[in-house]
């Protein structure tokens, strides 16, 4: 079993010829609403891996919360511990997409600010059976985050973190983590010099993932290419959240870190194949 402790986003894309200056109002098209948030969007693509999949989220008393909420259970993501924040809108994502491919993003984390430790101890109380692999990002406030990583970690869980967006993390983190996956540009803001200093503190093992050069595996003294499966990528956005779903999935069904990740750049390459992050 799988559990996120994440975000859930609401995502509001239009098109326009060029990004839109300061004052200005220009015509736009090709406006969709779409399901996001990677916390959301790794739940989705887990249980599509194979994986009975909880989320653990927060998402306001409005419309898009409700909409998010159908999404998830239409892919058979367990709801239970998503809750509604009354006075909190459901976290939005404004994107702009110019014709020259140049993107401009409001993201309003709204009830994703609200998970609190709280959450993370209800859900973790309730587990039964198998030990849970849990998936981290960092689209909900960093204390909620720590906390979790703690607890999974005390409990013997194998924990994933996705440092998106990119951040620092303090050394005290990193022994916690089985798993960290960046992108590279993540990988470049993760605050240490080199990935072999992540795995020193204490990190087991480090899987950035490179776009269509596929997933580099690090761990202590060695370094394992997965290469990317060949597609025709029309839509890049999700592709690290579906790769993220996999891979959980495939280490609570047992796989080793190098098949797993196998799994997980099919997931990601097909996710590149259909437009929308999910
Ligand atoms: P993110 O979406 O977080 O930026 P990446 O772009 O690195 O993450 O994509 C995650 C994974 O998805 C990659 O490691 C790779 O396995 C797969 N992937 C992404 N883009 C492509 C592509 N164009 N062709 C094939 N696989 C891809």
């Amino acid at each position: 079993q799988v559990i996120v402790v994440g975000s859930v986003n609401v995502d509001l894309t239009m098109r326009t010829d060029s990004i839109v200056a300061p004052g200005a109002t220009v015509p736009g098209r090709d406006f969709a609403t779409l399901q996001g948030g990677k916390g959301a969007n790794q739940a989705v693509a887990a249980t599509r891996a194979g994986a009975s999949t909880s989320l653990v989220a927060c998402i306001g008393a409005d419309a898009y919360g409700e909409s998010a909420r159908a999404a998830l259970r239409d892919a058979h993501v367990a709801d239970d511990r998503v809750r509604v924040i009354g006075d909190s809108p459901t976290g939005m994502a404004f994107i702009q997409v110019a014709d020259d491919g140049e993107n401009a993003i409001v993201v309003v984390a709204g009830a994703n600010a609200e998970l609190s430790p709280a959450d993370v101890d209800a859900a973790f109380g309730e587990v039964t059976g198998e030990p849970p692999v849990v998936v981290l990002g960092l689209e909900t406030p960093f204390a909620t985050m720590t906390h979790a990583a703690r607890e999974a970690s005390a409990r013997g869980w194998t924990v994933i973190l996705n440092p998106a967006p990119a951040r620092a993390l303090p050394s005290d983190l990193l022994p916690l983590i089985d798993v960290l996956v960046p992108n590279e540009h993540e990988a470049e803001a993760l605050g240490h010099s080199t990935i072999d200093d992540l795995l020193a503190a204490g990190t087991h093992a480090v899987v950035v993932t490179r776009g269509a050069r596929g997933a580099r595996i690090h761990t202590t003294g060695e370094v394992t290419d997965v290469p990317a499966v060949a597609v025709s990528a029309i839509d890049t956005t999700g592709a690290g959240d579906a790769f993220i779903g996999a891979l959980a999935a495939s280490v609570a069904a047992g796989a080793s870190l190098v098949d797993a990740v196998g799994a997980a750049a099919h997931a990601g390459a097909d996710a590149t194949t259909r437009i929308g992050a999910r």
